[in-house]
């Protein structure tokens, strides 16, 4: 760490702070040693094994200089900045606390890898206090291809609902700004920009894919699909059990099996659980609701968490993510079945499900078959 506390409890900074004088951590009030090495940039570490020093002990070079590099930037360009800010209230100690036009925010610079538990309590120690954090990762948390359980814990959240992923690069001090996630032609893809700490302006490089969440996709991409689920059937795949499963108790087959399962939706990437099983199992949910229901985004808000807690629906741990973006690979799904007329859009997050429609009827009959067999 880089800041403790001196004989009058003052908090110091390494690189002022006078050798031979004694320190301790302003979390648990061990003793501290000051390390001034040519090797590292000088730290405190703690003198012996404590509690609080497992999270401390191991900081890198990287992490190191990394919050260094952070809070200089972030002084100068967002306002006041406390670096190492312990907060006794939930007993967590901040990498960087920030106050910009009176708003006050923490930034973890999260350098090694961790449990997603370990980031879930320490982003829900920060909520029960009504402080937001901001998560950056360290290079090996870097993100290249999906992001993994651990990167998903690590996304954040902006004021319109979307997600992002920040990394920072501390070798070449370029914050990378990671957006616009979707899975849609078949693959997953990305856009970055970065940001640039040495210099003036922000040099900012951006790379803006269109994306519309419910476009309709060329039909191939759903021919594609298809033929990977008689793969999967064939071969016994384990993860598509569940999904062969349900589709039989439903009455179904691969080849009679609704159209708007094969297509995918921009945000099925934040599921765990096979596109094609969520997805009919949201179809029979909308079939089996009362004709007049309106659905609405707090409906399947509510629905959500049933499935959640069900273990039915299976999504990635995303502690730093209101409920209303997790919806959102749902509610990709409904506008697309609006885009097939499975539903009729009544405007601001609201449908109704069109009877009329062929995919309904073919689902309503197969449900009813289901309970006369009883
Ligand atoms: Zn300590």
């Amino acid at each position: 760490m880089l800041i403790a506390l001196n004989e009058k409890n003052e908090p110091v900074r390494a690189d002022s702070a006078p050798i031979g004088a004694q320190y301790c951590c302003p979390a648990c009030k061990g003793k501290v040693i000051l390390k001034k090495g040519e090797l590292k940039i000088s730290h405190f570490s703690h003198w012996r094994n404590q509690l609080c020093s497992k999270r401390t002990e191991s900081e890198t070079e990287e992490h190191l200089r990394g919050k260094l590099d952070l809070m200089r930037w972030a002084h100068k360009r967002l306002g006041e900045t406390k670096l190492e800010y312990y907060i006794p209230a939930i007993r967590q100690r901040t990498d960087l606390l920030i106050v910009h036009n009176n708003y006050w925010f923490a930034i973890e610079f999260q350098c090694s890898p961790l449990p997603v538990a370990s980031v879930q309590s320490r982003t829900e120690g920060y909520i029960s206090i009504g402080l937001p954090v901001v998560w950056i990762s360290g290079n090996k948390l870097k993100l290249s291809r999906k992001p993994t359980a651990l990167h998903c814990a690590l996304m954040n959240e902006t004021g319109s609902g979307e997600l992002y992923f920040l990394h920072y690069d501390q070798s070449s001090c370029q914050l990378m700004v990671y957006h616009s996630f979707h899975s849609l032609k078949g693959y997953f893809s990305f856009s970055s920009r970065y940001i640039h700490f040495g210099s003036e302006v922000d040099a900012t490089s951006v790379k803006q894919v269109e994306i519309q969440s419910y476009v309709l996709q060329a039909p191939s991409v759903a021919k594609n699909r298809l033929k990977q689920l008689y793969r999967f059937k064939l071969h016994q795949d384990s993860r598509y059990r569940q999904f062969f499963e349900l589709l039989y108790t439903s009455r179904l087959s691969l080849e009679s099996m609704p159209e708007a399962l094969l297509h995918p939706v921009a945000r099925e990437w934040m599921i765990r659980t096979v596109p094609q099983e969520w997805k009919l199992l949201l179809l029979k949910w909308i079939v089996a609701l009362p004709e007049k229901q309106i659905l609405t985004q707090k409906l399947i808000d509510r629905q959500r968490v049933q499935w959640t807690e069900s273990g039915k629906i299976d999504f990635y741990c995303f502690p730093n993510v209101s409920s209303s973006a997790l919806n959102r690979p749902l509610i990709d799904f409904l506008k697309l079945l609006a885009a097939l007329s499975v539903l009729d859009s009544l405007g601001e997050g609201k449908w109704r499900v069109n009877r009329k429609c062929r995919t309904i009827r073919m689902l309503s009959k197969t449900n009813e078959c289901i309970i006369t067999d009883f």
